[in-house]
């Protein structure tokens, strides 16, 4: 189904949407194109003037009821999340606490859209700065955080005044059909959140960017996609935000506790099977305790226990799909071929049941070197590659070393280096010490390659504002 103007409505065909765990088919769905995307633009439009005229504490409200809704049906919202999507239920738990989060905190920020007076050196003279909704906004979100996505969208976009139209994930559009049953359900007004679901994403893609109307385009996905996008956005000038994919480095110093840090990165590599934009990609690890530190991950790692995420014990879900399974094999024998050591995994599960879905082991490789693929390309699975390092010095310059730049993490007790560390990493979000430097409140985004602008707290909202200026002689 898709959702325009406030209503639900079907296309002649559909496509199918499976469970990456069993293979099942989980649901059909409407499959949408052009018409559907011109569709959403026009109520989007027509709402655009009404709704953002409604006081900030009207906004606030639908966003706080979205939210409440949102908490009521977080467990079912939990288990479709795995079924559609194959993450752990505890993740999916998680997951789903992170995107109410949003609503509830763009509910209270909508009613904090400031502008300000500048003094003027001209005495018969006033400034004012006013900030306003930039209108239409056009939203496609990925499959690996199918809901959190989308409420990082439409949390800030209606407490700023926008309206929106939508295209989720082909994987995951049942989630997202969930979410806009309690937009529908809490009373946001008809065509001020609207969805398109599509196996045709170009073609939807292609509509809105194309359409002068829509005033602003957020993109969530890979970096391949969104500079295609960024670059037909330039034709009528739209803003742009672009959330795009990542290369982490997780730097472990010798002055921190290496069997702390192994149980970090074992956290934060494997959560969502390895398939999050943050998921660190080069593990550098100090030579003094690189042992100490292997010997931990690598036996936490072998005992993690792969398998559909309603099981009760289980860690690590399937990927997405049989490409992505192909590709962390083709990474994974790459490094192999060119000298890499395999600690543990190393290859898919087609045993105990999980012949059915996308299952590779959750893997150590060492011995990484720069020719390998893992160390440049996203590997968005199960892998952790582990390289040794003796010296400061050069680290700052082995870890910025690649055109992505969203996330890095160190571990250190020194807190000079610290400093010195976090300030030279050229990477829009650092962890110290820490594997979950996010939350609603926070700035979430990347440099270089990774994307342009933020998602989340106060610069999230900015995004959707437009700063207009009012000279007047009084
Ligand atoms: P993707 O292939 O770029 O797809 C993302 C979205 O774009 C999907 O809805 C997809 O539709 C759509 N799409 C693909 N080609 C399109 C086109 N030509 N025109 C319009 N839309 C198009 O990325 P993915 O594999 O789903 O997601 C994983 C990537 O997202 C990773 O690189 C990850 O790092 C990144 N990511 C970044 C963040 C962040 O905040 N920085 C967060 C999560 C994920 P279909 O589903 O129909 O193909």
């Amino acid at each position: 189904m898709h959702y325009i103007d406030g209503s639900w409505i079907e296309s002649a065909n559909t496509f199918e949407v499976t469970n990456p765990a069993t293979g099942e088919t989980i649901g059909q769905v409407a499959d949408g194109g052009a018409v559907e995307a011109a569709q959403a633009v026009a109520a989007a439009n027509k709402a655009f003037a009404s709704f953002a005229a409604l006081t900030a504490y009207d906004r606030s409200a639908l966003l706080y009821k979205a939210w409440t809704l949102m908490t009521e049906r977080s467990e079912d919202l939990a288990r479709l999340m795995t079924a559609e999507q194959g993450k752990p239920l505890k993740a999916a738990r998680n997951e789903v606490k992170y995107a109410a989060d949003f609503l509830l905190w763009y509910a209270e920020e909508a009613k904090r859209v400031y502008g300000e007076t500048i003094p003027s050196a001209r005495a018969n003279q006033r400034f004012m700065v006013m900030r306003q909704p930039v209108g239409v906004c056009a939203a496609i979100t990925p499959w690996n955080y199918p809901i959190s996505m989308i409420t990082r969208k439409i949390g800030p976009a209606l407490a700023a005044g926008c309206t929106m139209v939508l295209k989720p994930a082909e994987q995951t559009p049942l989630c997202a059909i969930a979410m806009f049953k309690i937009f529908d359900e809490v009373g946001i007004p008809a065509g001020v959140v609207n969805m398109v679901n599509t196996s045709s994403p170009e073609e939807v893609g292609n509509v809105w960017l194309q359409d002068s109307r829509v005033r602003k385009f957020t993109f969530t996905g890979s970096t391949e996609v969104g500079k295609q996008l960024a670059s037909q956005a330039v034709s009528n000038v739209k803003r742009v935000s672009m959330e795009l994919g990542g290369h982490a480095p997780f730097i472990v110093f010798d002055d921190a506790d290496p069997v702390h840090a192994a149980k970090g990165l074992s956290l934060l590599k494997f959560l969502n099977t390895g398939q999050a934009c943050i998921s660190p990609n080069r593990i550098y690890v100090q030579r003094t305790i690189a042992e100490e530190f292997l010997q931990t991950l690598t036996t936490r790692v072998a005992a993690m226990q792969a398998g559909e995420g309603t099981t009760d014990g289980v860690t690590i879900g399937p990927l997405v799909d049989t490409a992505s399974v192909d590709k962390v094999e083709r990474q994974v024998q790459d490094a192999l071929d060119k000298g890499a050591k395999l600690l543990t995994g190393g290859q898919r599960l087609n045993e105990g049941g999980l012949d059915k879905g996308h299952f590779f082991a959750p893997t150590v490789l060492s011995d990484i070197t720069p020719d390998m693929r893992i160390h440049n390309e996203e590997t968005f699975g199960p892998v952790a590659p582990v390289i040794v390092f003796d010296d400061e010095r050069d680290i700052l310059d082995k870890a910025n070393d690649t055109a992505y730049g969203l996330a890095a993490y160190l571990y250190t007790d020194d807190i000079s280096r610290a400093w010195r560390i976090a300030e030279g990493l050229r990477f829009g979000i650092i962890g110290i010490n820490d594997i979950n430097p996010t939350s609603a409140a926070a700035p979430f985004g990347g440099m270089n390659e990774s994307g342009l602008g933020r998602e989340g707290g106060h610069v999230g909202l900015d995004e959707y504002l437009d700063t207009k200026l009012v000279g007047w002689t009084v």
